[in-house]
């Protein structure tokens, strides 16, 4: 797993946007990194009979990607097992954090990176079946969640922005 920034998108940036894209995929490297997290990672791709070797490359795009809609992009996967992860954008997590407070914002970014990694994990097997890993993914994090026994109380209401 590895952090990467395409440099052509770089000079559209500030650098107040550098500084906050470069904490943000500093904050979803090391929470997918998580050796718990990893143990159930692992114990999904068991499930779900998927070699581990079908993962070939996990990168942590330092900038978002708008898709041609308007709408950002969680993240892809390649059919030769290249998964990317985009971030959201600066103006969103600023409304949010004025929305839900700071503590909340920073459990909404690591819980997506982890539900977007699960969810291209799971497209390494159900392909273009998007109806399929969505229902999964929401499985697999809720899974994750419970065991966490996380001390937000927010919790909830963030799982529900997460997944509409
Ligand atoms: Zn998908």
């Amino acid at each position: 797993m590895r952090i990467t920034a395409r440099s052509k998108n770089r000079v559209e940036f500030s650098r107040n946007h550098l500084s906050f894209y470069m904490k943000y995929a500093l904050v979803v490297f090391n929470t997918l990194r998580k050796p718990l997290f990893h143990k159930f990672l692992d114990w999904v791709l068991r499930r779900e009979r998927i070699k581990e070797h079908k993962v070939k490359d996990v990168q942590i795009k330092m900038f978002p990607l708008r898709k041609e809609n308007g709408n950002g992009l969680a993240g892809k996967c390649s059919s030769e097992g290249k998964i990317l992860l985009y971030p959201r954008r600066l103006e969103f997590c600023r409304e949010k954090m004025q929305e839900l407070g700071m503590e909340n914002l920073d459990f909404y970014i690591k819980s997506r990176a982890r539900a977007t990694l699960i969810h291209e994990l799971l497209h390494l097997k159900y392909a273009s079946d998007e109806e399929k890993v969505r229902e999964l993914t929401k499985k697999y994090f809720n899974i994750f969640t419970k065991h966490q026994r996380s001390q937000n109380s927010d919790a909830q209401n963030i799982t529900k922005i997460l997944f509409t």
